[in-house]
């Protein structure tokens, strides 16, 4: 039992050491902006957020802070950027 255990431990310690072995399927963040904090999702591959740039131009501070922050654990084109090709 507690080799088992050392085991696990000793395995999460290396998974660890290789963040690419993570990505994020769902995620809920709270983003504190300046004047206020928003809810930044991930959802079916894609970031969103509630506030009304996002609302209005499909891209906000909020999105791409998180994106910033978690680059290596969200999936590509997580952030649909203006202009990007759409992904299929
Ligand atoms: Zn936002």
């Amino acid at each position: 039992m507690q080799s088992a255990l050392h085991g696990m431990i000793e395995k999460a310690h290396r998974y660890a050491q290789e963040p690419d072995r993570l990505r994020f399927e769902s995620l809920t963040t709270r983003v504190r902006g300046d004047n206020s904090e928003h809810t930044v999702r991930l959802a079916q591959g894609r970031l969103s957020c509630d506030c009304n740039h996002w609302v209005h131009e499909g891209l906000c501070a909020h999105v791409l802070t998180v994106e910033r922050v978690f680059r290596q654990h969200l999936p590509a084109h997580a952030v649909p950027y203006p202009g990007a090709e759409p992904v299929s």
